[in-house]
């Protein structure tokens, strides 16, 4: 069994940055990635709102951050899948589909992935039209006709933040109110540009290179109707990579999300966690990456300076 003083579990933006920290610190650190390093990074068509970079690829990011990783020490095991977790001893053991290693301290990095819809178009258009991140993408839709797909909290605060930005907002929910916070309710009520589709749900996503059009259909009645629009955000939830985490005795919350204290802690002594697996509430690649540093570093102190554990 390979040892290691710092495992991470995911090559994103959180775990590229927790192992430039680890690795910088003297630290044999192993980033364990099941497709290639990168991360969500990747997934963004152009990032505009990374400190530093006005703008760029996604995929060239993701890349900037791999090189930068590598550059610092840290290996970076690609195509290797994290299958359980033991994280109850002073060492702790990670096992993947390949082989397994301990180490005392580990890194739960491993992201979330955006809930779909599963409707024609959706796959087709994503990233040309088809969203799933308002801060994210809302600013290339300035001007323009946006539907929002979803009736919860963060359907409700992409709506409004959305209203700001685009010509006209149209919301499409399932039923005949939001499930969202009353505040997050009245705001979009007073909101002049934004119009609600109660009790239908998107049918098609429509286009040509980029989104045109959506079907709509009415949940009763089963009627249908074209919306001509320009972007599709899907905010039906997201879903935390969290299970191997949980298995090994993780506590998350409702949801799946990690819980994590202000140093990125877990409740399991040694055991961190950054990023969109965490209950942080912002889910950027910014955010990801201050919360890799905090989590690399308090990484360290608990590997390298017994008193810190007391
Ligand atoms: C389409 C899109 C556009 C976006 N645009 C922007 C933007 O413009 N600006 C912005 O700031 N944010 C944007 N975001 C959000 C941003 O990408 C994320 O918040 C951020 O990248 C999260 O980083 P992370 O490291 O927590 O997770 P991720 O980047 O998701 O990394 C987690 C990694 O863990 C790996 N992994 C999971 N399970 C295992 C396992 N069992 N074994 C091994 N590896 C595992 C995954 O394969 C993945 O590579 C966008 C997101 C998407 C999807």
């Amino acid at each position: 069994m390979e040892t290691w003083d710092l495992i991470i579990i995911g090559a994103g933006a959180a775990g590229l940055s927790a192992g430039i920290y680890g690795a910088r610190s003297g630290l044999k650190t192993l980033i364990i990635e099941e497709k290639f390093p990168g991360g969500t990074t990747g997934d963004a068509p152009i990032v505009e709102n990374y400190p530093g970079f006005p703008s760029i690829l996604g995929s060239e990011l993701a890349e900037k951050k791999v090189a930068h990783a590598k550059k610092t020490g840290a290996v970076i095991h690609e195509l290797e899948e994290v299958t359980s977790l033991d994280l109850k001893g002073e060492k702790k053991i990670v096992k993947t589909n390949r082989t397994e290693y301990k180490a005392p301290a580990v890194i739960i990095a491993s992201g979330a992935h955006y809930r779909e819809i599963n409707v024609k178009g959706e796959k087709e258009f994503r990233g040309r039209g088809v969203s799933y991140c308002g801060v994210c993408d809302g600013p290339f839709f300035k001007g323009k006709r946006v539907l929002v797909v979803g009736g919860g909290n963060s359907a409700c605060i992409t709506t409004l933040y959305i209203s700001g930005l685009a010509a006209q907002v149209y919301v499409v929910h399932r039923k005949e109110t939001f499930r969202a916070e009353n505040a997050y309710v009245k705001d979009i009520e007073s909101k002049g540009n934004v119009k609600v589709f109660w009790n239908n749900e998107i049918a098609e996503i429509k286009g040509d290179k980029i989104v045109t059009s959506a079907t709509l259909k009415d949940v009763k009645t089963g009627e249908t109707q074209e919306l001509a629009v320009d972007g599709v955000f899907v905010q039906v939830g997201e879903s935390p990579n969290s299970q191997l985490a949980q298995a090994a005795g993780v506590e998350t919350e409702e949801g799946g999300c990690i819980k994590i204290d202000i140093n990125q802690r877990t409740n399991i002594p040694g055991v961190y966690a950054a990023g969109d697996v965490t209950n942080h509430p912002v889910r950027q690649i910014g955010t990801a990456v201050g919360q890799g540093i905090t989590a690399a570093l308090e990484a360290y102190s608990y590997i390298r300076r017994p008193y810190y554990r007391k």
